[in-house]
């Protein structure tokens, strides 16, 4: 397969792109990344008009695929042909309020920002306002963007920043605690009980091979941050309006959280992010309350009106049954190769997100750790290229969730599963 193009556009990338790309991830392919020229339904066509079948999906953003449906590309379009942003409010931003507000059990309120990462930094800033407490509890292999609060790295005993930049004394109010144990979580509180403001959890952990919750556990984070006066926020950025349909996880687990972070599916492919929860807590933030927060950006209308209509058609027309129908496909076709071919690997995913885990140990991860151990070498250098030379493309790294689609067809699954039995 001749990638020729790619590779001169990375090398002119390495030269006014730090590591060539603007998201570190992008650059985990090896040698170089394949550079996108258009999408097209459930494909990506690359810089040398290559077709791939594309389970990156944006990341996760793309429920819908490449092909935005014609309301909600006319809904855009008119928006940007009426002047693309004011700073002042717009009809549209209420109307997505709204509509999240409708749906999602715990949300009563939201505030919109332009990316998930600004959302958990404005929920972990209204936590702590609110509590008046500084320490958070987070999950070791747990991704809430690239923000100060949660890129550390250690355990209970004692965190630093997982980045140069990030001063030691931020990390001093971070508690990392492994996913689903229970009493790791107790025993967090038991210490620190009276200085936590929340534990900040993805309801599954999805930046790190996707790890579901064991039966019980949000239960008991739920239980331990009323008994203690903590806030329970549950970062939905990946599985918000993906996983459990339009109640998002917490519906599907019927656990409603004090906070919710959304980004990603609900801008419907523009740059997002939001805040949600009970009024109580919500009212703290500016201009209601003091806990301060802003952006020039927040609310555009033009991702309003696309976030706002991608959600409306996905309501409309049973995009949830297309996309988790597919994926249960996808897992179960997967499982077969994988006990041939691989009995050591892990199957793994949820509604729409699905993964094949290279574990060394033939068992379901149960935290990040059990992730991590995975045999990444081989995911790299070997299993990822085969399935791009077979027209494929999977996540960039062996961490991340790869994502359904309403544009992806039976015959894209089916080819996928044909290339995962030649690579795997
Ligand atoms: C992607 C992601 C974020 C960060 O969102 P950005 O829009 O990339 O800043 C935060 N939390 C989770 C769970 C995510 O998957």
């Amino acid at each position: 397969m001749n990638r020729e193009t790619s590779r001169d556009l990375y090398d002119r990338a390495l030269d006014v792109l730090p590591g060539g790309v603007n998201s570190s991830v992008r650059a985990a392919p090896q040698p170089y990344p394949t550079f996108v020229s258009k999408g097209d339904a459930g494909h990506v066509v690359d810089a040398d008009d290559n077709r791939y079948v594309d389970w990156v999906m944006g990341l996760g953003p793309l429920l819908l695929g490449h092909d935005v449906p014609d309301e909600v590309q006319a809904a855009i379009q008119r928006r940007t042909s009426e002047g693309p942003m004011y700073g002042m409010p717009t009809e549209i931003e209420v109307d997505h309020a709204e509509f999240i507000a409708r749906h999602v059990p715990s949300v009563e309120m939201v505030r919109f920002v332009n990316s998930g990462t600004e959302a958990t930094v404005s929920a972990v800033r209204l936590a702590r306002g609110f509590t008046g407490r500084d320490k958070v509890i987070v999950m070791q292999g747990g991704y809430h963007g690239a923000q100060e609060s949660t890129l550390v790295s250690g355990d209970r005993e004692g965190a630093s920043p997982s980045s140069p930049g990030i001063p030691q004394s931020f990390a001093e109010h971070t508690i990392p605690v492994p996913f689903n144990d229970e009493e790791a979580a107790k025993a967090a509180f038991e210490e620190h009980g009276d200085d936590v403001a929340a534990v900040l959890v993805e309801p599954i952990l999805a930046n790190k091979g996707i790890v579901e919750p064991n039966p019980g556990y949000h239960e008991t984070l739920r239980a331990l941050t009323r008994e203690h006066g903590a806030l329970l926020v549950f970062d939905e950025v990946i599985t918000g309006f993906r996983v459990g349909g339009l109640q998002c996880a917490q519906g599907k687990f019927g656990v409603e959280p004090d906070l919710t972070t959304f980004g990603k599916v609900i801008g419907g492919g523009f740059p997002v992010g939001a805040v949600g929860g009970k009024t109580e807590i919500m009212q703290e933030l500016t201009p209601a309350g003091d806990v301060f927060q802003a952006g020039t950006f927040s609310g555009h209308p033009v991702t309003m009106a696309a976030g706002l209509e991608t959600l409306k058609y996905a309501a409309e027309e049973d995009v949830f049954d297309h996309v988790n129908a597919l994926g249960e496909r996808l897992r179960d076709g997967l499982r077969d190769i994988v006990e041939d071919q691989a009995p050591n690997y892990s199957v793994v995913g949820a509604d729409s997100l699905f993964k094949v885990v290279f574990t060394r140990r033939g068992r379901q991860p149960r935290n990040g750790a059990d992730v991590a151990d995975a045999a990444v070498d081989r995911w790299n250098r070997v299993f990822r290229p085969q399935m791009l030379d077979e027209g494929v493309v999977l996540s960039q790294n062996q961490f991340e969730s790869q994502f359904v689609s309403a544009a992806h067809t039976e015959e894209d699954v089916e080819r996928t599963l044909e290339a995962y039995k030649d690579a795997l």
